[in-house]
């Protein structure tokens, strides 16, 4: 979201005239996009801003915090770090430009928490997009669930679905520019609810969510992805729409975050592990492997060894095809943060390297079974290890490395893999075999 958002703030700011500076020392502006989801990363902007403010020195330049760090801290930000001139919160990226002409014509504190415009911009250019072959599309904005350890719906407010007509129009243009692989993003994709539902076509009972997939699978876009799920509202109209659609990639992140009903009772996630696990089953029985991957949240507070034991179970029985694992830490600001952090680091740490060891024997076996097999594969670019490899993300969104050059970038390509490695696949090109599936 983070990346889509920095996009369409640069479109925004080059359609006022801007350009990006080839090097953060030549910029007149300097921007930094934030995120509020781990305390950590909220510390670093102060460092980084003090960093520009120490070598720029008698040369300073506008400096401006936007995201989510900038809603949640507002005008606290000017008082922490003096040489910030703008504060944009999430909902005010449309208003960059002005806000800006505000601050360069003297005003000294430039401030801007309000809501979203009735008419949002989200159109972003093709020269700011992060990749000639993969565009993210924002789907929905914001939050509405609350799960007492997030800071998410605080920072970006609740939930707001964009319209199907404006979703089918850019995936049809990005498509007609050449684009290979979309991504349809959001805090939530699966609780997309739009105003309107008009553009997406009956079906019984399938949810708005399923309907636009199919609609944006109809527009020949050749891969689509989404991301992040949201248990609750992951019904099973979205497999079925899966299945009907090849372009539709195999690939589910469906978060769980503990295996203990009691821990997600205290997170507030609205779902059990058995609702969970019914998901989980009917991702499995499609009619093609669909790839399975999660978060997991270890030493919430009050988790005890039976509620991990609960989780190590869970995540046996998911055989997921990879985990973020993260060790819980407090966020100020959060219902959580009143609770007492009272699982120890040491028991936090021993938890992580436990499910770690256990997620990577099960990864190792999943990553095997592609030994021998073939995957289509988008070539992003060089391999960063490898100037004579490629590398790219299978549509099981697999990091897949193999011998090719530069030519073939922006290509669906056959690989066919002779190698599992812990965290990507590599293989051989398949010449003359259809770039199709998965
Ligand atoms: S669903 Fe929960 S974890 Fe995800 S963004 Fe919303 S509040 Fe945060």
């Amino acid at each position: 979201m983070n990346v889509a958002d920095t996009e369409r703030a640069a479109t925004r700011l080059s359609e006022a005239g801007y350009h990006l500076a080839e090097t953060e020392d030549a910029a007149d502006v300097v921007i930094f996009n934030t995120c509020s989801v781990r305390a950590r990363a909220e510390q670093k902007v102060f460092t980084r801003i003090g960093e520009v403010r120490s070598y720029r020195k008698g040369r300073e330049p506008l400096i401006g915090v936007m995201g989510c760090v900038a809603q949640l801290e507002g005008a606290t930000i000017f008082d922490h770090a003096p040489s910030v001139n703008m504060v944009i919160g999430t909902r005010a990226t449309d208003r960059l430009p002005a806000l800006i002409e505000r601050a360069m014509g003297g005003e000294r504190r430039t401030l801007d928490l309000g809501e979203r415009d009735a008419e949002d911009n989200w159109n972003v250019s093709t020269v700011e997009r992060h990749s000639p072959y993969v565009a993210f599309v924002p789907i929905i904005e914001g939050c509405n669930k609350f799960c007492t350890y997030c800071i998410v719906p605080y920072s970006r407010g609740r939930e707001r679905s964009r319209r199907v007509y404006e979703i089918v129009r850019e995936v049809k243009r990005l498509r007609d520019e050449g684009y290979r692989e979309v991504h349809l993003i959001g805090q939530n994709v699966n609780s997309y609810r739009p105003k309107s539902l008009e553009g997406l076509e009956d079906y019984q009972g399938a949810t708005p969510f399923s309907r636009l997939l199919r609609a944006v699978a109809a527009t020949g876009m050749e891969r689509i992805k989404f991301t992040t799920s949201f248990p609750r509202d992951f019904h099973t109209d979205i497999v079925a729409a899966m299945e009907e659609h090849w372009n539709l990639c195999d690939w589910v992140h469906l978060p769980v975050q503990s295996g203990s009903d009691r821990i997600l009772r205290a997170m507030r996630r609205g779902h059990k592990v058995s609702d969970y696990l019914r998901r989980v089953e009917a991702i499995k029985n499609a009619g093609r492997r669909i790839a399975l991957t999660t978060d997991i949240i270890v030493g919430f507070p009050g988790e005890t060894e039976e509620d991990f034991e609960d989780t190590m179970r869970l995540v046996e029985a998911c055989q997921y095809d990879s985990a973020y694992i993260f060790k819980y830490s407090t966020r100020p600001g959060t219902p959580a943060s009143k609770l007492s952090d009272d699982v120890t680091g040491a028991e936090k740490t021993a938890r992580f390297l436990a499910l770690e060891r256990l997620q990577r024997e099960i990864q190792r076996g999943i990553y095997a079974n592609y030994v021998g097999r073939e995957v289509s594969v988008l070539v992003e670019g060089e391999s960063a290890k490898s100037a004579e490899d490629m590398t790219g993300h299978s549509s099981c969104h697999k990091v897949v490395n193999f011998k090719g050059n530069k030519e073939l970038a922006g290509k669906v390509v056959r690989v066919r893999i002779l190698e599992a490695k812990t965290n990507s696949l590599y293989g051989e090109m398949v010449t003359g075999a259809k770039a199709h599936t998965a």
